[in-house]
């Protein structure tokens, strides 16, 4: 593998669309016909920016899944999706500006142990 590809790998989803959108802006600023100035501006080679525009669709495609928080039956914590039991001593994980679940980095989605039985579940 490209070793500039590798090395993405280990970056945050965050520095991934960083990266992605300075070399996209670089590529397309950058004369094709002068190679030297393309290089002076570290200007990728178009496949490896299209590898690495795959790689961000992956991330941005993990950020719009959701982890649910189920409240239990008597309140006590809160069931997420990824396996793991959180306590909240007041309210939903929202009245509590919780927006991502802290085990996963999902987007948190938490239901109160009676809406959850008013949708059937
Ligand atoms: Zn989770």
């Amino acid at each position: 593998m490209d070793e500039k590809l590798k090395k993405l790998e280990t970056l945050t989803p965050l520095d991934r669309i960083r990266v992605a959108i300075a070399q996209m802006h670089n590529f397309l600023v950058a004369p094709p016909t002068i190679p030297e100035i393309r290089d002076r501006m570290g200007v990728w080679p178009a496949k490896t920016i299209i590898a690495l525009l795959a790689m961000v669709k992956k991330d941005v495609e993990k950020m719009a899944e959701k982890c649910n928080w189920n409240e239990s039956a008597g309140g006590e914590y809160w069931q997420t999706d990824c396996g793991k039991q959180v306590v909240i001593t007041d309210g939903t994980p929202a009245e509590n500006g919780m927006r991502y679940c802290y085990h996963c980095g999902k987007q948190l989605d938490g239901k109160r142990y009676a809406e959850e039985n008013a949708n059937g579940n």
